[in-house]
């Protein structure tokens, strides 16, 4: 049966190639979506030719309107727009791939559709994520990883979230453009710098959470989410070369782990196909040619975000929210060059001693919450 799919964020890094994926998979693209980048979308438009196309800026929801009126692409605007392609009656399955909580909306949309969910968007699990998946468990939608980590340790699960078997998760990470730096080292890197990331090639917010190590600490509450598990039971490890995506760990002491090229396209086209496995022309492993895989423990003196990821999901409900708020305007901050590199992390603390962290009860408190670390983090700056 031919799968349909809408796509949020198709213009940005995981969009572009989960259209390549589609394209080599025929999979077939209902909708597609941004937040103003119209030149790339009349371009997906013209090519994919999608039932909706929804752009979250409605001024640039207009002037694309104009410039596609000879297609047969509706075009929607703002976050009803995003919410509306995320529900339509066409599509099987929505693949979130905006960056930041923007997401969180038409996610929780989306799940109360039944529509299954590709996530890449780690973002909407870090600051909705009890809210989103007991919608999720109640309205029986499956959330498969697009994330590449969470994907290899739903792989190394045989295409499950759990096992009575299953001692801990172990997320390898690559460490970033800064490893191995000390906090001295650190005090003057410059936004290109952060943005040199050594073995992916991403979107600049996640680029700058990989050099702060925010995005393992994040992969870490998104992995408490996706497999069930308390952060005691996930465990980060360096591994330079990203070929082991990461690994699980049984209480036997066996420990099975998920290698590939570095490509968000095996991970994108798993959760596309899952449960069935298609070929694909990606680049296949060459282990001889790499020889070895290097292995180290993070250095959490010098890149504190992953300690404080752990605290925020120990602690629970509004906790992971704000660090998540507070990070997203950090690194907008940053990559302005209003704030240095280090302020990123030194922001996101202010914010946990400012917040009380608040038991989570509906979408529109996580919302004000966001905006109001949002405005404070603002007004310190
Ligand atoms: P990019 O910055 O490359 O792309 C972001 C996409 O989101 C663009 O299409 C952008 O549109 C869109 N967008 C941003 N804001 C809005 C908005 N308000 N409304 C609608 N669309 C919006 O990011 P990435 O592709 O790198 O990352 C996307 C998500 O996937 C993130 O959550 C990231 O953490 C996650 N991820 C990414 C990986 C990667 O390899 N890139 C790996 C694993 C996870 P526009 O072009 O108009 O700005
Ligand atoms: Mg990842």
């Amino acid at each position: 049966m031919q799968k349909n799919i809408s796509i949020l964020g198709s213009t940005g890094s995981i969009g572009t190639q989960t259209l390549e994926v589609c394209k080599e998979q025929n999979i077939k693209i209902r909708a597609i979506s941004a937040n103003k980048n119209i030149a790339l979308l009349e371009k997906q438009v013209r090519e994919f030719k999608p039932d909706f196309v929804a752009v979250y800026d409605e001024k640039a929801a207009k002037t694309l309107k104009q410039n596609i009126s000879d297609t047969d692409t509706k075009v929607l605007a703002k976050m009803e727009g995003l919410c509306e392609i995320s529900t339509l009656s066409k599509i099987d399955t929505v693949l979130t791939a905006v960056s930041g909580m923007i997401g969180l909306q038409p996610t929780l949309a989306a799940i109360k559709a039944k529509k299954t969910i590709a996530l890449a968007n780690k973002e909407t699990l870090v600051a909705g994520g009890e809210l989103v998946i007991s919608e999720a468990r109640k309205n029986g939608v499956q959330i498969l990883p697009v994330d590449s980590e969470h994907s290899a340790i739903f792989q190394c699960l045989g295409g499950k979230t759990s096992s009575p078997f299953l001692e801990k998760l172990i997320l390898t990470a690559s460490g970033g453009p800064f490893f191995g730096q000390t906090k001295s080292e650190l005090e003057n890197v410059t936004v290109k710098d952060a943005l040199n990331h050594p073995s992916w090639n991403m979107g600049a917010k996640i680029t700058v959470d990989s050099a702060t190590m925010m995005n393992k600490g994040f992969e870490i509450i998104e992995a408490c989410h996706l497999f069930g598990l308390p952060e005691d039971k996930i465990d980060v490890v360096i591994h330079r070369e990203s070929i082991i995506h990461s690994m699980i760990e049984y209480i036997d002491g066996s420990v099975i782990a998920q290698m590939g090229v570095p490509t968000m396209k095996t991970p994108i086209q798993y959760a596309l196909t899952y449960p069935k496995r298609l070929n694909s022309k990606n680049e296949k492993l060459n282990l001889a040619k790499i020889k070895n895989l290097s292995f180290f423990a993070p250095d959490n003196k010098a890149f504190e975000a992953i300690e404080i990821c752990r605290k925020a999901i120990k602690i629970g409900g509004t906790a992971p929210l704000t660090v998540n708020a507070a990070n997203e305007v950090a690194v907008s901050l940053f990559l302005s060059g209003e704030i240095k590199f280090l302020e990123i992390i030194e922001l996101v603390k202010s914010a946990i001693n400012n917040f009380k962290p608040q038991k989570v009860s509906s979408l529109e408190q996580i919302l004000e919450t966001d905006k109001s670390v949002r405005e404070f983090i603002k007004s310190l700056v």
